[in-house]
C-alpha cells in the first residue's frame, strides 16, 4: 500500500471487496471475461503461513500472534438476544480465503425445499440457477467424502433417522482420485482447500492487494446514483467501472449502512431507506450443545478425525428442520491457538472456563436450520436472535431433548448407566453456527442479480445476499450456497460488463 496516493485513479473495470469465498468467485469469472480485475482484501496474505495448511479438524481461530498482526481470524463479540446474558463469539476469516481459510470446511448444499421459494427471475428460477451454480462451484472446490463416527451411526439408529454422510473441502489427493480415506486425518492432506487458492484468480489476470480495507464506497448522484469506486482506510480513492462487495455479511452490511448515510448527507438520492435497512433481518443457525458423558465418549471417540463434523443428521420435529451434529472433537482441541480455553469459539455463551476444564470429551449440537429468530448486524455490533420468535427455542429444545434421549439408549444399549455432571442430567450449553447471512438479502435489498435497484456500478455477491424470511434461507451451512450464488452472480455480471 506504500505506493498508493490520495488521487482518483481508474483502477480496474471492476473492483471486487474481500477475497473470501465469493471474492475469489468472483474476481475469477470476471478476470476469465477479459476484465481488468482488482480484488481488495482488509486481512493479511497468509496463504504461507504455517497455520494454513492445519488440518480442518482444527480451527485456526486464534486472534492475536505478534500483537494481532498476521491473526487469520477476528473475533467479534456478539450479544446473545435468545439466551439474555450471553455473549457470543462471531469469528471472522481474514485474508485470501475470508472465512473458508478458517472454518470447518463442512459442504453441505441448500435444501431444494428452501430454493423453491427464492425470488425468480423472468427466465430460471433458483433450483436450477443454484445446481448449475453448485455444479462449477464443485467442479473447482471438489469436496471430499469422509466417513462418520461411531458416534453419529449410533445416534442416527438412536434417532431412527437416516445419517447423512459428510463432505469436507479439504485437500486430500487420495481422496478426490479414489474416495479413499486412508490418508486422511492428521496429515497436512486433511487441511481445507482455500477457495482464493483452488479459483486462483490471478492465474486468469485479476490482481490482488491485501492490507486494503475499504472504508466506504465513492457515490455520485447527477439524477442517477451509482457506485463509481472505493475508498481505502489510507486515503485512496479507487475508481472502477463496477464494483463487486464480498466483504462477507458483516462487513458488506456496514459498507452499505455507510452509503445510505452519505447518500442522505449529500442529498444525493438514490436508495437510502432500503440500504439503511441491511443487517436488520439477517439469521444464524442458533444451536444448544450437549455433553457426551465422559465414559460413552470413550467408547465411542475416533482418534484421527478428518474434520471437525463429517456427517450430520438431518431432524424435522413439528414441521421445523433442525439437524444433529455428531462433533468428532471437543472444541477446545479444534480450537487451536494462543487463546484456546480463553475462547472456545464455537460454544458461544458458554463460560469458556468450565467447559476446557469439565474434560468433555465430546459434544452432540442440534442446530435450527430455519430460524425464524431476526439477527442484527450494524454500524456497532452484531446482535444474535436479536428480535427473538419464541418458535425456535422450542424447537431447539426439542431436539435437545431427542439427542438426550438417544445418548441415554446408546449408553443403555452399552450396558453402561448414564451419568451426567449435573447429578444425571446431561450439560447443555446454547452456541451458534458461524452461518451470519442475509444481511443484504435478495428480494429486499437487491434484485435476483444482487444489484440494488437506484443504484448502479454496485453489485453484492457473498452471503448477504442470501435470501430471509418466512420458508426461506438455505436449510444448510452457508458455504456451498455462497460460492453456488456467486457463481450465477458474477457469471451474469461478467457478461454484462464484457459484452
Ligand atoms: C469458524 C467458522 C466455521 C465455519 N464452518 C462452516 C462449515 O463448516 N460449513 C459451512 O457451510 N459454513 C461454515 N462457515 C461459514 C462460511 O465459512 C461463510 O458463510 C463463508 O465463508 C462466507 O463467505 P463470504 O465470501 O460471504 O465472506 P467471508 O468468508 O467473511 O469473506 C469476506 C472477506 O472480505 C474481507 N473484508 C471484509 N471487510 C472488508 C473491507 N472493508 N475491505 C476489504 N476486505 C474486506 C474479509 O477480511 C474476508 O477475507 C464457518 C464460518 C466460520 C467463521
Amino acid at each position: 500500500m506504500g505506493d498508493s496516493a490520495a488521487w482518483d485513479a481508474i483502477a480496474a473495470d471492476a473492483i471486487v471487496v474481500g477475497a473470501g469465498p465469493a471474492g475469489a468467485v468472483a474476481a475469477r469469472r470476471l478476470a476469465e471475461a477479459g476484465l481488468d480485475v482488482l480484488a481488495l482484501e482488509a486481512g493479511p496474505d497468509l496463504r504461507a503461513h504455517p497455520a494454513a495448511p492445519l488440518p480442518a479438524w482444527r480451527l485456526p481461530l486464534w486472534e492475536e500472534e505478534n500483537g494481532g498482526a498476521v491473526s487469520p481470524a477476528r473475533r467479534i463479540p456478539a450479544d446473545d438476544g435468545a439466551a439474555g446474558a450471553g455473549v457470543a463469539q462471531v469469528w471472522r476469516g481474514r485474508g485470501p480465503g475470508g472465512s473458508a481459510a478458517i472454518n470447518g470446511a463442512a459442504w453441505t448444499p441448500a435444501d431444494p425445499r428452501a430454493l423453491e421459494r427464492w425470488p425468480g427471475s423472468e427466465g430460471e428460477g433458483w433450483p436450477e440457477r443454484y445446481a448449475r451454480g453448485l455444479e462449477r462451484a464443485e467442479a473447482t472446490m471438489r469436496p471430499v467424502a469422509v466417513p462418520a463416527s461411531t458416534l453419529a451411526g449410533a445416534l442416527a439408529d438412536a434417532l431412527g433417522r437416516p445419517l447423512e454422510p459428510g463432505r469436507l473441502t479439504i485437500a486430500s489427493e487420495a481422496g478426490q482420485q479414489s474416495g479413499s480415506q486412508a490418508s486422511l486425518g492428521t496429515s497436512p492432506e486433511g487441511s481445507r482447500r482455500n477457495p482464493w487458492t483452488a479459483y486462483a484468480p490471478e492465474s486468469a489476470g485479476a490482481r490482488l492487494r491485501c492490507g486494503a480495507r475499504v472504508r466506504s464506497l465513492l457515490l455520485s448522484g447527477g439524477g442517477r446514483p451509482r457506485v463509481g469506486g472505493v475508498l481505502l482506510d489510507d486515503g485512496s480513492r479507487l475508481i472502477a467501472q463496477s464494483v463487486v462487495l464480498a466483504a462477507g455479511a458483516i462487513d458488506t452490511a456496514r459498507l452499505l449502512r455507510a452509503a445510505a448515510a452519505e447518500l442522505e448527507d449529500r442529498r444525493l438520492g438514490g436508495p437510502a431507506e432500503l440500504l439503511a435497512a441491511a443487517g436488520t433481518n439477517a439469521r444464524e443457525h442458533p444451536e444448544i450443545l450437549v455433553d457426551v458423558p465422559a465414559a460413552l465418549a470413550a467408547e465411542l471417540r475416533r482418534p484421527d478425525p478428518p474434520g471437525i463434523l463429517c456427517g450430520r443428521i438431518p431432524l424435522d420435529i413439528a414441521g421445523r428442520r433442525l439437524e444433529v451434529r455428531p462433533y468428532e472433537v471437543p472444541f477446545d482441541v479444534a480450537v487451536a491457538g494462543p487463546t484456546v480455553g480463553a475462547s472456545s469459539g464455537l460454544s458461544a455463551g458458554v463460560p469458556a472456563g468450565p467447559l476446557a476444564d469439565s474434560g468433555v470429551p465430546l459434544q452432540v449440537g442440534v442446530a435450527l436450520l430455519d430460524p425464524r429468530s431476526a439477527s442484527v448486524v450494524d454500524e456497532r455490533a452484531v446482535r444474535l436472535s436479536d428480535r427473538p420468535d419464541a418458535s425456535d427455542a422450542v424447537a431447539l429444545g426439542a431436539g435437545a431433548e431427542a439427542i438426550g434421549a438417544a445418548l441415554v439408549e446408546i449408553a443403555g444399549l452399552r450396558g453402561m448407566e448414564r451419568r451426567g455432571p449435573g447429578g444425571g442430567e446431561l450439560r447443555r450449553h446454547r452456541g451458534y453456527s458461524q452461518h451470519l447471512y442475509g444481511t443484504a438479502p435478495m428480494g429486499i435489498t437487491t434484485d435476483v442479480e444482487g444489484r440494488v435497484p437506484g443504484l448502479e456500478g454496485l453489485r453484492i455477491v457473498d452471503a448477504s445476499v442470501i435470501p430471509t424470511g418466512p420458508g426461506l434461507g438455505i436449510g444448510a451451512g452457508p458455504y456451498a450456497s455462497v460460492l453456488a450464488v456467486a457463481e450465477e452472480l458474477s457469471t451474469q455480471l461478467a457478461g454484462e460488463l464484457a459484452g
